[in-house]
């Protein structure tokens, strides 16, 4: 399995190109900003990409989807309760004081319990609001397993919880009951700041002892 995280915009958001050894499909997940050297990326790693996905729709986590959608000709999609932050893309920009690309078209809803398939690997969707109104995160199984939990919880910190769709003890508890509850060696691959793993969280995040 391959993820390669790439660091983008101001907002230093984490956009993962995830790839599958065997077959070198691979899945773009959250591609805030810079376009180009996501494609360039992609391309470096002998990777074709078959879609986008978006743990959730703050801009910093869509602003390249129209630009790579154009590049890649492949489709985006993300859980429907999300699509009223891409309907407000040109608000969220004036909000953020930034202008990100275009707003992205959606091609398809993404379901909790969905699988996605990136070549001979699969995911398992976890739908996990509480830092917006339809946040999902996606479970990859193996030794150790991984999950992409876009902004739903950090090394040591959990999502802000004061934007649209936003609430502290619906967050808390899907953190509690999908995320903690994976194997304690999976990999946690945040929106934002460096990898942990779950038994680290657990132990140590003060959100989740606190509460
Ligand atoms: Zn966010
Ligand atoms: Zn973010």
């Amino acid at each position: 399995m391959i993820i390669r995280q790439l660091e983008v915009s101001p907002f230093m958001e984490n956009a993962y190109i995830v790839g599958c050894e065997e077959t070198k499909q691979a899945v773009i997940f959250d591609p805030g900003d810079e376009a180009g050297r996501i494609a360039a990326e992609v391309q470096r790693l002998g990777l074709t990409v078959s879609e986008i996905i978006a743990t959730h729709a703050h801009i910093d986590h869509i602003g390249a989807v129209h630009a790579l959608k154009e590049m890649l000709g492949v489709p985006f999609r993300l859980h429907k309760n999300e699509e009223i932050l891409v309907k407000a893309y040109d608000q969220q920009c004036r909000m953020f004081g930034i202008q990100f690309g275009a707003e992205p078209g959606i091609d398809g809803y993404i379901e909790e319990g969905d699988e996605i398939a990136v070549g001979n690997l699969k995911a398992k969707v976890l739908l996990t609001p509480g830092h917006s109104p339809g946040g999902l995160c996606f479970h990859f199984q193996g030794s150790p397993g991984s999950v992409i939990v876009g902004d739903t919880l950090f090394m040591g910190s959990i999502g802000r919880t004061d934007l649209i769709g936003g609430d502290m003890k619906t967050l808390i508890a899907n953190i509690k009951n999908k995320i903690l509850t994976l194997p304690e060696d999976t990999q946690v691959y945040s929106g934002h700041g460096p990898m942990t793993t779950v038994g680290r969280e657990m132990k140590t995040n003060p959100f989740l002892l606190m509460y």
